[in-house]
């Protein structure tokens, strides 16, 4: 089982990555789990067609007890198990709590080994000062991080935060930075610009996925392009990111 965590600056690009790639996985036939571990609670809503889950956060502050098997997620576009974390309401404490709080919910509930995921995906806050940075990385969690930047300054300025970030807590045995994903935002010299930041840091950039209309197209259909046009250069881009992260485990 390969566990890998998706980073990057607010509004980047990590949910619509981490959706397309779960969808393409699926596509390859791999069982994938897709965890959203943000408060806003729509990381997955792409993969099941507009459809919400309720976060299991929600789901403890409305009920007396913890959710069942059947209510922490739902599975979606090509049986990828869809769960979101959610969080405290907004201003009323920690986003990180509610994070751990599902994790130990679903090692509780042994979900991975119900499911038997080939690939788990958390989808996390980008945000380096929030308690619910270092959750998905600690140990037994997610082993290898992904960090989607654009060639903008401000998202630069971001992967670079969370690659130090990363690398601190590398010691205790936590995660590493296996690659960035640049996600375009068509500024200029953006290759040059994000290949200035991964190089002297030894990353590599693993996939190039251009600014799309057609992921914007499919979004306001509730599905991923990858789902919606598979054949679409965009989405191919998607399935040869797919392909190297499993190639690199299996
Ligand atoms: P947050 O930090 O708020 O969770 P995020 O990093 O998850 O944000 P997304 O929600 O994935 O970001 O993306 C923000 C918006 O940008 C979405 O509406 C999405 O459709 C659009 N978007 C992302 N990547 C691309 C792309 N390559 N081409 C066109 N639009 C894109
Ligand atoms: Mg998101």
């Amino acid at each position: 089982m390969k566990k890998i965590a998706i980073y990057g600056k607010g509004g980047i690009g990590k949910s619509t990555t981490t959706s397309n790639l779960s969808a393409a996985l699926a596509m390859l036939g791999k069982k994938v789990v897709q965890i959203g571990c943000d408060p806003k609670a729509d990381s997955t809503i792409n993969l099941l067609h507009g459809k919400q889950i309720v976060p299991v956060m929600d789901y403890y502050r409305e009920h007396e007890e913890a959710p069942g098997f059947d209510e922490i997620g739902a599975p979606g576009f090509g049986g990828v198990f869809c769960i979101e974390t959610g969080g405290p309401n907004p201003g009323l404490g920690c986003a990180g709590r509610g994070i751990i709080a599902t994790f130990d919910l679903i090692e509780e509930m042994e979900v991975f080994q119900r499911i038997q995921p080939d690939v788990v995906l958390f989808d996390v806050l980008g945000d380096v000062v929030c308690g619910g940075f270092a959750a998905p990385i600690r140990e037994g969690y997610a082993s290898d991080v992904y960090i989607v930047t654009s060639g903008e300054k401000m998202a630069l300025y971001a992967a670079n935060n969370i690659f130090k970030a990363v690398e601190n807590f590398r010691d205790r045995g936590y995660a590493h930075v296996s690659g960035i994903i640049l996600n375009r935002r068509n500024v200029e010299d953006e290759y040059e610009n994000v290949q200035a930041f991964a190089e002297p840091n030894g990353l590599e950039i693993i996939a190039d996925i251009p600014r799309s209309g057609d992921i914007i197209h499919y979004e306001n259909q509730g599905m991923t392009v990858v789902e919606g046009a598979p054949d679409l250069p965009v989405s191919q881009k998607y399935f040869e990111l797919a392909r190297k992260i499993i190639g690199e485990s299996c």
